[in-house]
């Protein structure tokens, strides 16, 4: 292995700590505590753990957590009364409904009522449009996160010739977006893109989100690229159990690579130290006061 890598816990722990001062600053010179409202509408397992995590960093960062357990059958129009009560909390400077949501519900109409300068997710019409159009905006935490990263190994990303995997609204085209805006040559490939390995080994940057274990092997890694993967699979051990994987083979992309983020303790960790960044962020916009540096793009 010759790659360097990319430690998103470590990374992670500082945006935090960053977050936390920031926080502290608020409160000893505002007298506001930031926080942030999470909705959860059913019993699904992984989103329950996820809500639990985000809810107990909050608090670990000096912020205020409002958790909101609804039952799996709650009607969309109390889901939309909960969010137009979180609007109008001042209490409140982030809101995150965590998805996917039961399926009688429309998950658009329900992001897009969210106030867009709490929109902590980034998933609001307005601003995909704002990020789209390259204006100040609520940047989704993941691609974020990977930003964040590839700033801090790389400095200036200008010129680079970026390929991202995957044309998701939350992770793919989101970070496709940030990377234009870093000056990046951006490619955006997905399952219909003809000679997929071929697209690859152009890319001084590779950005893959699919959701297919180990599908990038080495050989489709350009020498000394980076390669940040979030793709988070949960497979089959041969020995029995389970173990998470991404969607690069880590031994074989690491051989080539010069840099690279393991699953675990890469993008994961970044993802919810970029959501406490936002909502941070979130706050100090709502009450005119000067944002963090470096927390967002
Ligand atoms: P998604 O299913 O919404 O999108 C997957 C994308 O991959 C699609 O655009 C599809 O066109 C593309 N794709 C599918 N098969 C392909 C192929 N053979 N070749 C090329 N492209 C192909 O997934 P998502 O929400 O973007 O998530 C992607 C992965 O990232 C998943 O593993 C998910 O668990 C993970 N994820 C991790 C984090 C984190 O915090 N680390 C956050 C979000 C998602």
């Amino acid at each position: 292995m010759s790659a360097q890598i990319i430690d998103g816990k470590a990374f992670a722990a500082k945006v935090r700590g960053q977050v936390a001062e920031h926080v502290t600053r608020i409160k000893e010179e505002n007298g506001i505590t930031p926080g942030l409202a999470v909705v959860l509408v059913g019993e699904d397992p992984a989103s329950q753990v996820y809500v639990r995590s985000k809810g107990k960093q909050t608090v670990e960062a000096g912020m205020n957590s409002y958790e909101h357990k609804l039952d799996a059958d709650t009607s969309q129009d109390d889901l939309l009364k909960l969010i137009a009560d979180l609007n109008a909390d001042k209490d409140v400077h982030g809101i995150l409904v965590q998805l996917p949501l039961p399926k009688h519900l429309n998950e658009d109409l329900v992001i897009n009522s969210i106030a867009p300068e709490k929109d902590v997710d980034g998933f609001h019409i307005s601003n995909v449009g704002l990020l789209g159009t390259g204006q100040k905006s609520m940047v989704p935490c993941t691609p974020l996160g990977c930003l964040m990263m590839l700033r801090d190994y790389h400095g200036s990303l200008s010129g680079m010739n970026a390929v991202v995997i995957g044309r998701s609204n939350i992770v793919g085209k989101p970070m496709a977006q940030l990377l234009l805006g870093d000056s990046c040559t951006v490619t955006i490939t997905h399952s219909r893109t003809k000679d997929l390995p071929a697209v690859v080994r152009g890319a001084d940057i590779v950005v893959a989100a699919v959701g297919r274990p180990e599908m990038v092997p080495g050989d489709w890694i350009k020498p000394g690229a980076t390669v940040i993967d979030v793709g988070i699979n949960r497979i089959d051990k041969p020995e029995g159990g389970t173990r998470l994987v991404g969607d690069v083979d880590y031994a074989s992309c690491a051989d080539v690579a010069g840099a690279i983020t393991p699953v675990p303790g890469g993008v994961g960790p970044m993802t919810i130290a970029c959501l406490l960044a936002n909502t941070v962020t979130a706050c100090c916009r709502i009450h005119g006061l000067v944002e963090p540096e470096g927390l967002t793009a």
